[in-house]
């Protein structure tokens, strides 16, 4: 019993120094990966292997892929070659065999809206974006780059390439597999390095020049647009349906033949922002609906004055 405390408090401290979690307020930003100046992940192989069998045990998939085979056509892309010197074709026998269709109904992309999305889409069970899938999954987060000389990768430095097929032909594979209604997240508060406004549909991002040009048109229903903001900014927002960039969105879609919906801030989206935050302004309608301590007890009390009362 006594040793409850201290050990309770140093797990609460190394799950903070493991997640990296803390409370501050959700931001709908990009995480940050590994800097270019850094070299291959250390432990390669192990975490794509680990991630690999991890993530088919967890969705039970059948038939098994082969993990070391995958690792193979993987390093078989880019090993031994120089680091800007590979094509997004020598993924694709990774990707065939990786790559499995997406339930309907639940693919959703994001654009700038890193965290929130994947907040939202719950590892895969509520929606699933292109991380959520096996690829991804394996992928995300991690660094790599060839070298001619062996071992065949750089574990000191990655330049920065002008050409990095990898996710741009991943988003190909998973957008090509989209079916039934599809969604995607953008954030109508986007900023760039230095606080300028961004568009919220960057005509430049992963999504407008990959990812839509890959959808079946055959097989999507609607494409759903939310647009998300950010708790800290005030409205009017210049980003929003039928604003900015959004409206260019909606010619090109409507160009295209698809069916768009747009909306800002879905209540569910809000709903997850203010996990994060419910004490920011938005957010306290939520909270002070919630019946404070003081009122259940009088509530209770009262209930038990009544029922003795009735009984004389
Ligand atoms: P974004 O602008 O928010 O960029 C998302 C991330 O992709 C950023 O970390 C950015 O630095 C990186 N990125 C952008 N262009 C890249 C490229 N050519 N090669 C490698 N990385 C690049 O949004 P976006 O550009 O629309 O991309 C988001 C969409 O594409 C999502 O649907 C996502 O699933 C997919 N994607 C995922 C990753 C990832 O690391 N998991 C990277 C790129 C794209």
């Amino acid at each position: 019993m006594g040793n409850r405390l201290p050990l309770s408090l140093f797990v609460l401290f190394g799950t903070l120094c493991v997640t990296g979690r803390t409370n501050a307020a959700p931001r709908a930003s990009v995480r940050s990966g590994p800097t270019e100046s850094t070299g291959t992940t250390p432990h390669l192989q192990e975490i794509f292997l680990g991630r690999c069998w991890g993530f088919q045990q967890l969705w039970q998939v059948s038939p098994e892929v082969n993990c070391t085979n995958l690792w193979d056509k993987f390093f078989g892309a880019f090993s031994y070659h120089e680091p800007c010197d590979v094509m997004a074709s020598s993924y694709d026998p990774f990707f065939q065999a990786a790559t499995f269709e997406t339930p309907v109904n639940k693919t959703m992309f994001w654009s700038g809206t890193n965290v929130l999305a994947h907040a939202y889409s719950d590892e895969g069970h509520r929606y699933r974006t292109l991380e959520d899938t096996l690829p991804g999954h394996i992928l995300n987060g991690l660094q790599w780059c060839g070298s001619p000389r062996a071992p065949g990768y750089n574990d000191t430095v990655c330049p920065q390439c002008e050409n990095r097929p990898f996710w741009p032909e991943a988003s190909k594979f998973f957008a090509q597999r989209a079916r039934g209604d599809v969604f995607v997240m953008l954030n109508g508060t986007r900023r760039d390095a230095s606080g300028n406004p961004e568009d919220a549909f960057r005509t430049t991002s992963i999504f407008a020049r990959v990812e839509l040009p890959s959808l079946n048109k055959n097989a999507i229903s609607t494409i759903h647009v939310w647009v998300i903001h950010d708790l800290d900014a005030d409205p009017p927002y210049s980003e929003s349906c039928g604003k900015g960039s959004l409206s260019q969105l909606d010619q090109i879609l409507s160009y295209d033949g698809f069916r768009m919906i747009c909306r800002d801030d879905p209540p569910s989206l809000r709903h997850q922002q203010c996990v994060d935050a419910p004490y920011s302004p938005l957010c306290t309608s939520v909270t002070s609906k919630a019946p404070k301590k003081n009122t259940i007890y009088i509530s209770f009390l009262s209930v038990v004055i009544v029922s003795i009362v009735l009984n004389l």
